[in-house]
């Protein structure tokens, strides 16, 4: 086949005329080239262009993402450090607030003088004691104690020396005790020991120790040696008796011992009721 631009073939009328017109239909078809490929540059410079939107706007997108990032990364850490610290405080004031309730635990149940049992904290011990005696039907005995003329020696020796005998008292009673038994200062000058599963024989063979003891005691003060006595009213009761009935039993044998002349034990005779 042959193409417009091809030269005339034998025969063909070689003219100015039709070299005219190949010209213009080679022109014509050139300039329909060139349209295809500047439309072809066109889409291709739209696709580039697209393309380097899409480009500019994910490189924005991620330098925001990673600019938040890090500002949340900054914002965590500070968090985290601040958490940290608020952590440590924490632990510190419950540590503080543990040591407090302990000491306070203690001031509530130690008497401070004597090193026994706060009038409180025995109480709440010998009721506990007394349930469980009531539970297993055992008795116990209860035994008031009130040092003798302790208003003399305070008089005489001063506060000072009085608080050293309170001591000294304190110290006996708890060396005197079985392990289970309850004591401590009922106030003043004035103690109260509980000593469960125990019959009264048993109770009064200890309180008679207990008073010989006090009576050969000697507290040694500003080079001198002071000595004291004390009186023991006892009461034995079972589980039933409530407890502060028994208390008033066996301060009515201390008062009875008082008055028989101090230094002694005596027994509550009545039973419980
Ligand atoms: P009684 O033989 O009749 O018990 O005579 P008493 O002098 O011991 O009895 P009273 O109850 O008249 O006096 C008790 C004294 O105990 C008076 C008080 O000042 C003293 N006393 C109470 N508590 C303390 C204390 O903690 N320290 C000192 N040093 N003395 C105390
Ligand atoms: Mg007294
Ligand atoms: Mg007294």
């Amino acid at each position: 086949m042959s193409s417009e631009l091809d030269p005339p073939q034998a025969g063909e009328a070689y003219s100015l005329y039709f070299q005219e017109e190949a010209v213009i239909r080679q022109a014509e078809t050139m300039i329909g080239k060139l349209d295809e490929v500047s439309d072809g540059v066109r889409t291709l410079a739209d696709a580039y262009r697209l393309g380097y939107r899409e480009t500019a706007r994910l490189v924005r997108i991620s330098d925001r993402m990673q600019l938040d990032l890090h500002e949340a990364n900054r914002t965590l850490t500070a968090q985290a450090e601040d958490l940290k610290r608020l952590n440590g405080t924490l632990r510190k004031e419950i540590e503080r607030r543990e040591q407090l309730e302990q000491e306070l635990r203690r001031i509530a149940s130690v008497d401070e003088l004597t090193g026994t049992h706060t009038r409180r904290h025995l109480l709440e011990l010998a009721e506990h004691e007394q349930r469980r005696s009531a539970r297993h039907g055992k008795g116990l005995v209860v035994l008031m104690m009130d040092l003798d003329h302790f208003k003399r020696i305070n008089d005489r020796f001063g506060h000072a020396a009085g608080d050293q005998l309170l001591r000294d008292f304190g110290a006996l009673l708890r060396s005197s005790l079985r392990k289970g038994d309850i004591a401590g200062r009922f106030g003043g000058e004035e103690f109260l020991a509980v000593l469960p599963e125990t019959d009264l024989d048993t109770a009064e063979a200890i309180a008679n120790r207990l008073c010989d003891r006090v009576r050969e005691g000697r507290t040694q003060w500003t080079g001198q040696f002071l000595s004291v006595t004390v009186s023991i009213g006892l009461a034995g009761t079972d589980g039933d008796e409530p407890l502060d009935r028994a208390i008033s039993r066996a301060d009515q044998a201390l008062y009875e011992a008082k008055s028989a002349g101090r230094d002694r034990v005596l027994v509550a005779r009545s039973g419980p009721g």
